[in-house]
């Protein structure tokens, strides 16, 4: 199931640098590999494709600067209870991504959808919502979340470019005003942003990288890289983990499925691998430990 990107196509891979002046954290992410497995693994079409991609570069971004030792799930809860899309990062760079139906359709997404980020810190999960303005993209879901729950102002912008159903490019930026920022210094930069041309446009063009972008976005500042990470799809299921899902279930429906005396076919919801599970490693669960 796991593939890796032919030699010829670019990584994907996130930068991070921060300007001299302590002003300013910029991240930038290629993710046009890591969308394209999601949206295979999930089959995915159409306006579902286009939120659950932005939805995984968002994360990422949202991992990359606030978490980065951490994991971080991004969902976007559909609107009348329609089912949930779901963004997985880890901190080693692999991401996953889920479509949870509740009916027969896709969720239902856009203004009205919720954005909940859940990211995983040592005393537990911080949790945080905000509700995607009627028209907004998710770009403008998240850089509310950054403001609300997080109380950092954050200029991100994140987007998809489809031909027909294929992803061509994914990808996007952040930008965060950290509290040593000088008043001029923040003058240039809002003038910058509101001159930068839409991401949309940017990744049109094929020479656009994470370091082309990183360099535009902070021309004439002094700046530093201070990481260059690999992203790529990768699920985190294994026959342990399916197993010690299983060892959660009661006792009789274990029991159960031991008395049917058939291979159990579970299917990983992330990545679509298939296991099967044999009535004697089932046996195994209900052994006095
Ligand atoms: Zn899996």
């Amino acid at each position: 199931m796991y593939r890796f990107a032919p030699v010829t196509e670019l990584h994907d891979q996130c930068l991070r640098a921060m300007t001299d002046d302590g002003g300013f954290r910029v991240m930038t992410v290629r993710t046009t590999q890591t969308v394209r497995d999601v949206l295979q693994t999930q089959n995915v079409k159409g306006e579902t494709a286009r939120w659950l991609a932005d939805l995984v570069t968002g994360t990422l971004l949202v991992r990359e600067t606030m978490s980065p030792a951490n994991r971080v799930q991004g969902l976007l809860h559909g609107i009348a209870r329609s089912g949930v899309l779901v963004a997985d990062c880890h901190p080693d760079g692999g991401s996953r991504g889920l479509v949870q139906r509740r009916g027969d359709g896709d969720p239902l997404v856009g203004g009205g959808a919720v954005l909940e980020m859940m990211r995983t810190l040592h005393r537990g999960v911080h949790k945080g919502m905000v509700k995607v303005p009627d028209g907004a993209t998710l770009s403008t879901a998240f850089m509310a979340y950054m403001q609300e729950s997080e109380q950092v102002a954050t200029v991100m912008a994140m987007t998809t470019l489809f031909d027909g159903d294929r992803v061509r490019a994914s990808g996007g930026y952040l930008v965060q005003l950290l509290p040593e920022l000088s008043e001029p210094m923040l003058a240039i930069m809002t003038e910058r942003l509101k001159e930068f041309a839409p991401i949309e446009a940017l990744l049109r063009d094929e020479s656009t990288t994470p370091h082309s972008l990183m360099a535009e976005l902070l021309y004439g500042m002094p700046f530093t890289q201070l990481a260059d990470s690999p992203l790529q799809f990768q699920c985190r299921c294994d026959q342990v983990r399916i197993m010690a899902s299983l060892a959660t279930l009661p006792r009789d429906e274990v029991q159960a499925m031991v008395d049917d005396a058939k291979p159990l076919e579970i299917t990983c919801d992330y990545c679509r691998r298939d296991y099967v599970i044999e009535p004697e490693q089932l046996r195994g669960l209900l052994a006095p430990s």
